[in-house]
């Protein structure tokens, strides 16, 4: 299999350094592998997305120096596609409407109750509902506990990583997925939004993505993804998570430090090669 790899941003804000060293790094590993690199705009949060910022991830990527496989994949595009991966949880019974608010949830998780476990991240409120009873505003949930039982009697599921945490075969815990994770959220209350961990796992797939490089901040996300492969039937790809870039005071970037944008640094008169020196790449 040809070694394929991708950036995938989402354009609610600018690219900062982070998203540089990313970027530049699946670029050089599909260099150095003679592989493909492709690019994803993950653009299914509708609140968020604004076509401004999508514009300035190309001109910021063409100004590093990055070319990519044309066409892009723009998630919003293809909303049908998430549907269907929906539509095959939903069959199994493993997918309940949600109207909980956060402030619902957190009402709840500072109340405890009997019967419900301290640390999941949903308190179930919703669970058991049918999802013949989905009305408008509704989100979908992962029934975390069917889905295990849905999977129990296949060998765990597993994934390598070749990043610098904990290098080697990962086995999914059941606990972790039941605790850590809890009921995720697989569809927006926008009906017709997938959740970016829905999306991103069946557009790996879909696009072939034999390595998923990307930041330390996603390692807790690749259990579920990893689940949603095994419950999808999709295959699963290698995971190279990689360090986050920190500021002087060693706080991770985030999209609100605008200072640290890429279109900041252009702005400031840096070149390419001062980025890849910022982010500790070669000159590549
Ligand atoms: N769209 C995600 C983000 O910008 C990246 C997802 C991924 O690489 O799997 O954080």
């Amino acid at each position: 299999m040809i070694f394929t790899t991708r950036f995938a941003p989402s354009p609610t804000g600018p690219l900062h350094l982070g998203h540089a060293y990313s970027a530049l790094l699946a670029h050089d590993m599909a260099r150095a592998a003679g592989g493909r690199f492709l690019l994803r705009i993950e653009d299914t949060d509708t609140g968020r997305t604004r076509p401004e910022w999508e514009a300035l991830i190309f001109e910021d990527l063409r100004w590093l120096g990055l070319a990519w496989e044309e066409p892009v994949l723009r998630q919003s595009e293809h909303l049908p596609r998430y549907g269907a991966a929906l539509a095959r949880l939903a069959r199994a019974g493993l997918l309940y409407p949600c109207s909980c608010s956060r402030s619902d949830i957190r009402a709840a998780l500072a109340a405890p109750q009997e019967g419900v476990p301290a640390g999941p991240a949903y308190p179930g409120t919703c669970r058991g509902r049918s999802m013949a009873d989905r009305r408008p505003g509704d989100a979908l949930r992962l029934d975390m506990a069917r889905a295990l039982e849905h999977v129990a009697g296949h060998p765990p599921p597993t994934y390598r990583e070749s990043g610098p945490f904990g290098p080697g075969v990962h086995e999914v815990s059941p606990d972790e997925l039941l605790i850590s994770v809890g009921d995720p959220v697989l569809a927006r209350k926008e009906i017709g939004t997938p959740a970016y961990v829905l999306a991103a796992t069946v557009d790996d797939a879909h696009q072939g993505i034999s390595h998923v490089i990307r930041g330390a901040d996603l390692i807790p996300t690749t259990a579920l993804q990893r689940l949603l492969q095994t419950l999808l039937g999709l295959p699963t790809p290698q995971y190279h998570h990689h360090r986050l870039i920190r500021d002087e005071s060693g706080r991770r970037l985030a999209k609100r430090d605008d200072a640290r944008a890429i279109a900041a640094w252009r702005a400031d008169g840096a070149s390419p090669v001062d980025i890849r020196e910022r982010v500790g790449l070669g000159r590549g």
